[in-house]
């Protein structure tokens, strides 16, 4: 997969997760974030190709029969996958990965690419402000909320396996994104990333 780095970023549902990648698409052109399948239904205002592909369940199960795609899971009684068409697409341009992923296909991820794969988590600042969030959004019924709240607090429990964990302060996701930047910019600068450049130094 070239020079360029696989970055996982995960969030519990009313993170902001989804503002904050926006974001980041633009103040930090030279990444490319991977459009993933999903078997569950466009939200209103989501986009075929932009959001997500759509797919059936049936469709979807096809693409893992065929080897598609780089991990999937099911998550509140949907698939949702990283399609490999996207990942390559992306890594021949060498350019870096976003990857807006959960946390069981963010494991996945780190166990098929090791340390060309950096893993983000991205969290609300308390358990009530991401509950908040989460219920703004205003587009789901009861049941889908309190499905999304019991795995948001899973997936919070593995936030100490990630290697990085920002916090999305309210009305400061220009500033979260601001911060991953700085990280996915100085993962390329570690001295074990470096080692050829230095190694080269005097040649
Ligand atoms: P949503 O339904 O809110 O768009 O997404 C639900 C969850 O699925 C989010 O945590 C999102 O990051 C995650 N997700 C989106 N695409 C993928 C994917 O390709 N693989 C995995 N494992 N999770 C995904």
């Amino acid at each position: 997969m070239n020079n360029g780095l696989v970055f996982v970023i995960s969030g519990p549902s009313g993170s902001g997760k989804g503002t904050v990648v926006e974001i980041l698409r633009k103040i930090y052109s030279k990444v490319g974030v991977a459009v993933s399948a999903t078997s569950r239904l466009p939200r209103e205002g989501e986009l075929e190709g932009v959001n997500y592909y759509y797919k059936t369940r049936e469709q979807f199960e096809e693409l893992i029969r065929n080897g598609d795609v780089l991990e999937y899971t099911e998550y509140n009684g949907n698939y949702y996958g990283t399609l490999k068409s996207e990942a390559e697409r992306i890594t021949a341009e060498g350019r870096d990965i976003i990857l807006e992923i959960e946390v069981d296909g963010g494991s996945q991820i780190k166990k098929l690419l090791g340390e060309q794969c950096v893993t983000i988590m991205l969290i609300a600042p308390d358990a009530d402000e991401q509950e908040r969030r989460l219920r703004g959004r205003g587009t789901e019924s009861e049941e889908v909320i309190l499905g999304r709240l019991a795995r948001a607090r899973e997936e919070m429990m593995e936030a100490v396996k990630y290697d990085y964990v920002v916090v999305n302060e309210t009305g400061k996701s220009e500033e979260c994104a601001e911060t991953i930047v700085s990280i996915m910019k100085a993962e390329h600068q570690t001295s074990r990333r470096m080692s050829k450049y230095i190694n080269d130094y005097f040649d």
